[in-house]
């Protein structure tokens, strides 16, 4: 299974890195592009630390209600933003709040950006709560599943370490988005699991 954080990286990401690490866990990230710029040195550590860096909008813009332009722009500073930091171009992009259309289809499959939604999401923003967001994911997450939180909520962070431990118990192997479907994902096309 993937674990996929979104929104970052901000303070809390540190916190979450030292918990991957110990349990060397891969996850995958889905990077806001002005964060990046704020934090490059967070997306270093990512990076370094094996994660898979991904395209999350440069603004968190709703790109299924933006202009081609707009799209354009917010995917082309985010990918030049991590290329700057990491000297990685990634290939993978989650659209904010799960908003794309054909639209947002043919300038990510342009760009060769594959459009990666989730097949859990604890709604972890809206709860803050540990307890609840390590329940969801625990109970929720079925082989070749992906799994949406975010690291900016130190409540979510919290709730990882317990996470690790129950699915490790159940057998899953945690795996960047590209190692769960073992081939290159197509430009353009949504995944939402394996
Ligand atoms: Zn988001």
């Amino acid at each position: 299974m993937a674990l996929t954080f979104d929104d970052g990286p901000m303070a809390s990401t540190a916190k979450l890195l030292d918990i991957l690490a110990a349990g060397k866990v891969k996850a995958t990230f889905f990077l806001v592009g002005q964060a990046v710029e704020e934090a490059p040195e967070l997306v270093r550590r990512e990076h370094a630390d094996g994660h898979e860096l991904a395209n999350h909008s440069y603004s968190h813009a709703d790109l299924g209600r933006s202009s081609s332009a707009k799209v354009t722009s917010e995917l082309a500073r985010t990918q030049a933003a991590i290329k700057r930091a990491t000297g990685v171009t990634p290939t993978l992009m989650r659209p904010p709040y799960g908003s794309t259309d054909k639209q947002v289809a043919t300038i990510t499959k342009r760009m060769g950006l594959a459009q990666v939604l989730w097949t859990v999401d604890p709604l972890d923003w809206q709860s803050r709560n540990t307890k609840s967001v390590e329940r969801k994911v625990v109970g929720e997450t079925r082989p070749g599943y992906i799994v949406l939180m975010h690291d900016i909520h130190p409540s979510t962070v919290a709730a990882v370490p317990s996470i690790l431990k129950r699915l490790a118990a159940k057998g899953y192997v945690f795996v960047t988005v590209s190692e769960l479907y073992g081939k290159p994902l197509a430009p353009g096309r949504k995944y939402i699991e394996r």
